[in-house]
C-alpha cells in the first residue's frame, strides 16, 4: 500500500532526488550540485521519468518543463493522478518566465519552480524546504494510517480501501476476497502470559499475515485489538481457499504456546468472503459478510476457516 505511505527515511540526507532533463549538460550541472547532499538519479525524458517512478518512488522530482516528447507539465499531471506518486513534490526547472507558463506549472500540480540558469543556492534551499515538508507529511500519514504495534494499516484506511477495491473490482470484473481474522482465546492468553507477551503475539500474527498476503495490492489492516482484516483484490474463491490454508499453516508453524487453549498453541479463526462483481454482489457490505463468516468459524469450534456463500 505504497498508495498512502512512503518508507521512513532516517534523515533528509537519505532522500532520493530524481532529475529529469533532456539536455545532458543541464542534467549534469544539477546532478553535481545535488549529489553533494542527496542521492540522485537522472533520466533524460518524461517517459523515462514515469517508467522510473513506476518502480522507485523518489522523494522529490526536479523536472524540466520543455522536453522532446512528453512535456514536463504532462509528466507532472500524470504523477499527480496516480495514488502511488501523487505525494512526490515536483519542482519545475524552467527557462520560461511569462505569467501563463507559470500558471500552467501550478495547474499541473507542482510545489515550486526554479528558473534557468539555476542559482545553485536557491535550488538547494528549495529542495531542502520541500523535503522537510514532505517528511512531516509522510510522518503524519504514517501516524494516521499505520498501527503502531504491528506496522499494519489501521482501520482509518478501511473506507478508502473498500471503496477503491470495489470500484476496481467493478471496473476490471475481477473477484475480490476479504478475510476477517481473530486470535482465539486471546483474553486468556493475556491473562496467562501478560499483556507484553500478548503484544508480541499480535506482532507475530501480523508478520504471519504479511508473509502470506504478499501481493502489492493486498492490504492487511489491524481492525481491532486482536482482529485483522485482509483485503485481497483479484482473488477468487480458489485463491482464497489456498491462502486461508497457507495462513493456518503459517500460524501453526509459529507454535506460540497457549496453555489455556485446548489447541495448546495460539490459533486463529477466519471468516472469508469472495465477491464476483459480475454477480453484482459487491454492493453488499463485504466486511459484515466476512464478520458473519468469522462468527461461524468461532461457533464451530475455532481454529478454522468459514467461507461466506454470498
Ligand atoms: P475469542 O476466541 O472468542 O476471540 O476470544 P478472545 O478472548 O480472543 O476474545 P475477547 O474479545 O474476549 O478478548 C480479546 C482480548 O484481546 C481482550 C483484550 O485485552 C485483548 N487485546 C486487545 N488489544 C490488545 C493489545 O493491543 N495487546 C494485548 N496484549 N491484548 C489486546
Ligand atoms: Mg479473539
Ligand atoms: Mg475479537
Amino acid at each position: 500500500m505504497s498508495d498512502f505511505i512512503s518508507n521512513q527515511k532516517e534523515t533528509i540526507g537519505d532522500s532520493l532526488v530524481l532529475i529529469v532533463d533532456d539536455d545532458p549538460i543541464n542534467a549534469l550541472v544539477i546532478e553535481q550540485l545535488v549529489t553533494e547532499f542527496y542521492r540522485t538519479h537522472s533520466v533524460s525524458s518524461g517517459e523515462a521519468a514515469l517508467e522510473y517512478c513506476s518502480n522507485t518512488i523518489p522523494d522529490i522530482i526536479l523536472l524540466d518543463v520543455m522536453m522532446e516528447g512528453m512535456s514536463g507539465l504532462d509528466v507532472c499531471k500524470l504523477l499527480k493522478k496516480n495514488a502511488c506518486t501523487k505525494h512526490i513534490p515536483v519542482v519545475f526547472i524552467t527557462s520560461i518566465l511569462d505569467q501563463n507558463s507559470e500558471n500552467s506549472c501550478w495547474d499541473a500540480g507542482c510545489v515550486d519552480f526554479v528558473s534557468k540558469p539555476v542559482n545553485g543556492i536557491t535550488l538547494l534551499n528549495r529542495i531542502k524546504s520541500h523535503l522537510t515538508l514532505k517528511f512531516q507529511a509522510d510522518l503524519l500519514r504514517r501516524m494516521t494510517f499505520l498501527d503502531g504495534l504491528t506496522g499494519l494499516y489501521n482501520r482509518h484506511v478501511l473506507e478508502q480501501i473498500t471503496d477503491k477495491g470495489i470500484l476496481h473490482a467493478k471496473r476490471s470484473g475481477h473477484p475480490l476476497s476479504i478475510f476477517m481474522i481473530d486470535v482465539d482465546w486471546f483474553k486468556k492468553y493475556n491473562d496467562h502470559y501478560g499483556h507484553l507477551a500478548g503484544d508480541e503475539c499480535l506482532r507475530q500474527v501480523a508478520d504471519a499475515l504479511k508473509s502470506v498476503f504478499r501481493r502489492p495490492a493486498d492490504v492487511c489492516i489491524r481492525f481491532g485489538g486482536e482482529e485483522f482484516l485482509c483485503f485481497l483484490p483479484e482473488t477468487d474463491h480458489q485463491g482464497a481457499k489456498y491462502l486461508s490454508q497457507a495462513l493456518m499453516d503459517t500460524i501453526d508453524k509459529l507454535s506460540i504456546e497457549h496453555k489455556d487453549s485446548s489447541f495448546g498453541t495460539v490459533t486463529v479463526s477466519v471468516g472469508c468472503v469472495t465477491v464476483m462483481p459480475s454477480q453484482s454482489k459487491v454492493e453488499l457490505n463485504i466486511v459484515e459478510a466476512a464478520d458473519a463468516a468469522l462468527y461461524r468459524a468461532k461457533a464451530s469450534g475455532r481454529n478454522q476457516v468459514a467461507f461466506s456463500n454470498v
